[in-house]
């Protein structure tokens, strides 16, 4: 038992670390900047954060939110963003035990807040997170539990196919780009995670989000939408519930 919670502390820490390093991908991969170099800085002053100042959430609670050096507010999402990780990464292991297929939704989860973030913020899907990712859910398959390298394969073929055929289609209908790039990559990527069914349902349920969340804002303000917002969340009930729910339209619906 006490040897439970030690190694649900891991993951957790773990989590808050990797947040951490989420937050700066976050804001530097839309910019086409390094992750590496330079070191974190303030916002306002430039100063270089120190590193125990960049602890995850115990730094931004001891300094109140605020910068050492100058004193200026540092954002509230930072320690948020580097707690949900955590607790991603803390489910992740309390769902599959310390095993590859805890390792891979973690990484999965985590890649989704990534776009989330970054499509809310900038309308940008980076490729570090798609095909980065992608590459990612390719490998993990070979891994012992979840799906088999050939559902990852063809999975990701169908994530690309489908919007890349939706992008086709739009842009002739309408004479504009109606389905950015980014878009494509990211439901290529979902689809090596989540398999065949998985990646359609995925579609499904982020277009069905998108026009009931962002139809109504869209109206009045005439704004995109962030597509990779509503993949990202269709994808995070899909995850863990879809096999579930196409076993559960088959038996309603067809009577399988
Ligand atoms: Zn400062």
């Amino acid at each position: 038992m006490t040897s439970d919670y030690l190694i649900w502390g891991y993951a957790a820490l773990l989590g808050a670390c990797i947040g951490s390093f989420l937050n700066v991908c976050v804001y530097r991969w839309p910019e086409a900047l390094s992750v590496v170099s330079p070191p974190s800085r303030c916002g306002s002053c430039g100063t270089q954060i120190r590193w125990f100042d960049n602890v995850p959430v115990l730094g931004w609670i001891f300094l109140r939110g605020r910068c050492r050096a100058c004193g200026a507010r540092v954002s509230i999402q930072y320690p948020l963003i580097e707690l949900l990780v955590a607790s991603l990464w803390l489910a992740a292991v309390l769902r599959h035990g310390v095993s590859w297929q805890a390792l891979s939704t973690a990484l999965f989860f985590t890649i989704l807040l990534g776009i989330a973030l970054t499509d809310a913020r900038t309308y940008i899907i980076p490729d570090e997170f798609s095909l980065g990712g992608l590459a990612l859910g390719l490998a993990l398959s070979f891994a012992p539990g979840g799906i088999t390298p050939q559902q990852s394969a063809l999975g990701a073929l169908l994530g690309f196919g489908v919007l890349w055929l939706v992008a086709e289609l739009g842009e002739r209908a309408f004479r504009k780009q109606a389905m950015g790039g980014g878009d494509i990559k990211m439901l290529a990527m979902i689809g090596a995670f989540v398999g065949m069914p998985g990646v359609l349902l995925t579609l499904f349920l982020g277009a069905l989000l998108g026009t009931l969340i962002f139809g109504p804002i869209s109206m009045r303000t005439n704004k995109l939408v962030p597509f990779g917002i509503f993949l990202a969340l269709g994808a995070a009930i899909v995850e863990p519930w879809g096999s579930a729910i196409v076993e559960w339209y088959l038996s309603t619906f067809v009577g399988v």
